[in-house]
């Protein structure tokens, strides 16, 4: 597939060059790119999110979303009897908004506030100045935040993760099987335009992969070395020193073959190669391979839950009730639709999963496999 450009950006300017002088670039390559170049990436040089922006995300559509993350670290902390500082670690945190209502909900234990600190994983300047704004009040009454370009960064010790949208922003490699076995998909040019091409691959072509049937010809697989090498890391942190992770994100487990790669601009989609670094670049995460990732780290996962699960179980409802108890219709109609947008199965309730890492077994709840879930009315696990 070729992409004609009416009007040649400095991003499609500086891909020709980089591919004539070095040959196609993998997908990952091109996501990285796309994503996060410093001078022409996505994330580095806007903010993306909002009715305004590109796309919505759960924490931008209510505060019930990060409210219920922050009651579920507040009951790990006081199940798990955790003492010490408490060190609470988010991946890619965009606008800050998750962060604040964790917060505030952390806030009502005072001393346990007092002994917190945020480190906050973050590539893009601008998006780091929103988290600054959305937690200057946090910041004033003493909470400890820092920025960190990458995990590395972060100091080891006890640690509490969380992210939502991450990890599908992460880079993927992918593989087309035909006559010959694996090939890599690649962009190359034709001519002065960006289009798909294939080059040979050193995959085995004999073996399923992890997880997967044997491959029959047409078949995609998609691969994210960078999302595994993260996971990994944030496995061996928590197996080393304790925690937990929770993180949110449209995917599923198990896992198949398929083209996952979408392009979002304006809240529709558009060609992957048309706007390079003008549109989000996502794919869905193959949540079975993520959980391979953190095990390798040296932690378990209990069965992934439907974000709709999760916040079922956390009292999404409850807390609708409350927050419209006494509110306007017109405020009323906000949170139902809210809850709606979160928790719908044909919205992101169903697409979009949570999964928990942890060195405990069982896991904690809603994770602990007695979870009645409530959207199907079925126990989970
Ligand atoms: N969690 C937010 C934002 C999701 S968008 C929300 O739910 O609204 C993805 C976020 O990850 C952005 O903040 C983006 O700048 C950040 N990001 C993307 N790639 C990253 C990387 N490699 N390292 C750190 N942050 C990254």
């Amino acid at each position: 597939m070729t992409v004609r450009t009416d009007t040649d950006s400095p991003a499609l300017d500086r891909l020709r060059t980089l591919i004539r002088q070095n040959g196609p670039i993998s997908v990952a390559d091109y996501m990285a790119f796309c994503l996060g170049d410093r001078t022409h990436g996505y994330y580095p040089t806007r903010d993306p999110l909002g009715a305004s922006g590109d796309f919505i995300t759960a924490p931008e559509v209510s505060q019930m979303f990060g409210e219920l993350v922050g009651t579920w670290l507040r009951a790990l902390w006081a199940s798990w009897n955790v003492s010490g500082p408490l060190r609470l670690v988010e991946l890619g945190p965009g606008r800050g908004t998750l962060m604040q209502d964790v917060v505030r909900v952390l806030a009502r234990d005072g001393d346990r506030f007092a002994e917190l600190s945020v480190h906050l994983v973050e590539t893009s300047p601008v998006l780091r100045q929103n988290q600054k704004d959305a937690l200057a009040d946090a910041i004033a009454r003493g909470l400890s935040v820092r920025w960190h370009d990458s995990l590395d960064d972060v100091p080891d010790g006890p640690v509490q993760f969380i992210g939502n949208e991450f990890f599908d922003a992460l880079p993927v490699r992918q593989f087309v099987f035909g006559a010959s076995g694996w090939a890599e998909r690649v962009i190359g040019l034709d001519g002065d335009s960006l289009a798909f091409g294939l080059r040979p691959a050193g995959l085995d072509h004999t073996a399923a992969p992890p997880g997967l049937p044997p491959p029959v010809p047409g078949d995609i697989l998609e691969i994210s070395p960078a999302r595994e090498a993260l996971a990994q890391d944030v496995g061996r942190r928590i197996a080393a020193s304790g925690g937990a992770g929770l993180f949110f994100d449209y995917g599923s487990a198990p896992w198949g073959y398929g083209d996952t790669l979408q392009a979002v601009q304006r809240h529709a989609y558009v060609d992957v190669l048309a706007e390079p670094g003008e549109a989000d670049l996502t794919t869905h995460v193959d949540f079975s391979a993520l959980a391979r990732a953190f095990a390798r780290g040296g932690t378990t996962c209990p069965p992934v839950l439907t974000q709709a699960d999760f916040l079922l179980a956390m009292g999404l409802l409850e807390r609708a009730g409350q927050l419209g108890h006494g509110a306007d219709a017109a405020t009323q109609d906000m949170i139902r639709d809210a809850v709606e947008r979160l928790a719908g199965p044909a919205q992101m309730g169903h697409v979009f999963k949570a999964i928990c890492v942890t060195d405990r077994e069982p896991g904690p709840y809603p994770f602990d496999g007695k979870t009645v879930r409530k959207s199907d009315g079925q126990p989970s696990g």
